[in-house]
């Protein structure tokens, strides 16, 4: 019998080079670090007392290693930014500070005033629309069958990004911030509501951030709702294990209350998961790797949730790097989201051509249920849509017209392209109200939607 066989060829290395994560005492790079030793660096409590809020806690930290310009743009871009400012030692400890401008994590925390672009026109604060879409504080119902709590404000970290800015932190010098039910007496509201909707089978909850929340209130907000009947899957998220892993690793109470959750769940034939949100590879290090096993061992399932950030993760090999190394440390990754259309953060914000590529390249590099879907949450409250599933894109001038017929049936959704990004010819014609205005009416009719009334932008 003869056969004929072909060996395939080896990858080189750097095809898994993914799998070298940082170890050892890194921290001690940073002059206020250099003499914490590891069992400190992880406590998570030393974590949360040494978050740097301010520029001068900055400057503190980091000392020598950032240049007194490079302090200023910050003291700056703190003034300006519609978040607050709130980052952990672990990752201050992870910038490269010998090229902040350049650096992933840096990007995401803090801001810098001469990296500020203009806001899109269009742009407004909620773009989501996610008080439209809200009957009790503190939840949004805006999908048929699952809905988003949001049990508290705070966060370990405040990101720069976030398509919450109208509640999320306390107030900045440009955002007074919009109330949420942050109490258990006003949870009971939500509560209440759920248990009234059959339709809802699925919780998100978010904030803020479940990371903040005690022990306790972990399992009196999973076990409140595994108790109502047609609740059947419910999801913690939590930016934490990207930020603070050692809280997984150090605060056992923590990681006991999630994990008796999902246990009790189990038990009752209901799925009960932690979502998060790493966004650059760099955030997964061995303390990650740790963290992770320990919820694995648990049984905890993790999720990932990146957002499309520029300069963080919209380059095909940095998002194919992260995947793969989200999957190496047991966390699937599920979605990629368009950068939402938030105040005061353009320069974070990609293109959808950008995403379409990106997405392109990262398919087929690994297991396809660790590959992300790459989705635009459609400006207005259209929902979570497949980038590449809109009606009609104009390219030149960045508009994208989106519909959700399960969502807000008949109803046109636009989302928009950074303008900085755009051609200069496309740049001028953003800069003239009436031909902006003729553009997004010419890509409406393009995706079949004739009626204006109906658009929500
Ligand atoms: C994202 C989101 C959900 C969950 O959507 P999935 O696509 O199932 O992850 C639910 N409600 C709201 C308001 C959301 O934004
Ligand atoms: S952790 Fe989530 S909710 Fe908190 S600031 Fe970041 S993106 Fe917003």
């Amino acid at each position: 019998m003869i056969e004929t066989l072909h060996e395939k060829a080896p990858a080189s290395p750097e095809t898994y080079a993914y799998r070298n994560l940082l170890e050892g005492e890194f921290w001690r790079r940073i002059p206020a670090y250099r003499d914490v030793d590891e069992a400190t660096f992880l406590d998570h409590l030393w974590q949360q007392r040494h978050s740097v809020k301010t520029p001068e806690e900055l400057l503190e930290t980091v000392r020598e290693l950032a240049s007194p310009e490079f302090i200023r743009d910050a003291e700056l871009g703190f003034h300006r930014a519609p978040m607050a400012v709130r980052v952990s030692p672990y990752a201050i400890a992870l910038v490269d500070w010998s090229n902040p401008y350049g650096d992933p994590i840096r990007r995401q925390f803090i801001p810098v005033a001469s990296a500020l672009l203009p806001d899109h026109p269009r742009l407004v604060l909620d773009s989501l629309h996610e008080q439209a879409d809200s009957p009790v504080p503190g939840l949004v119902h805006r999908y048929v069958d699952k809905a988003l709590f949001l049990p508290l404000a705070v966060c370990p970290v405040y990101c720069r990004f976030c398509t919450r800015s109208y509640a999320i932190g306390p107030d900045t010098e440009n955002v007074d911030k919009v109330e949420l039910a942050k109490t258990p007496k006003q949870w009971q509201d939500v509560f209440a509501y759920i248990a009234s909707r059959p339709e809802l089978e699925d919780v998100v909850i978010s904030g803020g951030d479940v990371y903040q929340l005690p022990p306790k209130n972990i399992e009196f907000i999973g076990n409140t709702l595994l108790d109502i009947p047609h609740v059947r899957r419910m999801r913690f998220a939590s930016k934490g294990p990207a930020i603070m892993p050692m809280k997984l690793i150090t605060d056992t109470a923590w990681v006991d209350a999630l994990a008796k959750v999902v246990e009790r769940g189990r038990a009752m034939g209901k799925d009960v998961v932690l979502h998060t949100h790493f966004n650059a590879p760099e955030e997964i290090t061995e303390i990650t790797r740790r963290a992770m096993r320990v919820l694995f061992e648990r049984g905890v399932f993790v999720r990932n949730q990146s957002v499309l950030i520029r300069g963080v993760n919209d380059k095909p090999e940095r998002m194919q790097r992260l995947v793969k190394r989200l999957g190496y440390v047991n966390v699937h990754p599920y979605y990629v989201y368009m950068h939402d259309m938030v105040k005061g953060v353009e320069d974070l914000r990609t293109t959808i051509a950008t995403a379409e590529n990106v997405e392109k390249f990262v398919r087929g590099s690994t297991a396809g249920f660790n590959t992300p879907t790459f989705v635009c949450d459609a400006p207005g409250g259209g929902g979570k849509r497949d980038v590449h599933s809109y009606e009609h894109y104009d390219r030149e001038n960045g508009i994208a017209v989106y519909a959700a017929p399960s969502v807000k049936p008949g109803r046109a959704f636009l989302y928009f392209d950074p303008i900085d990004q755009l051609s200069p010819a496309a740049q001028a014609r953003w800069r003239d109200e009436t031909v902006a205005r003729e553009m997004i009416h010419e890509a409406l009719r393009r995706a079949g939607q004739r009626d204006e009334a109906l658009v929500i932008a």
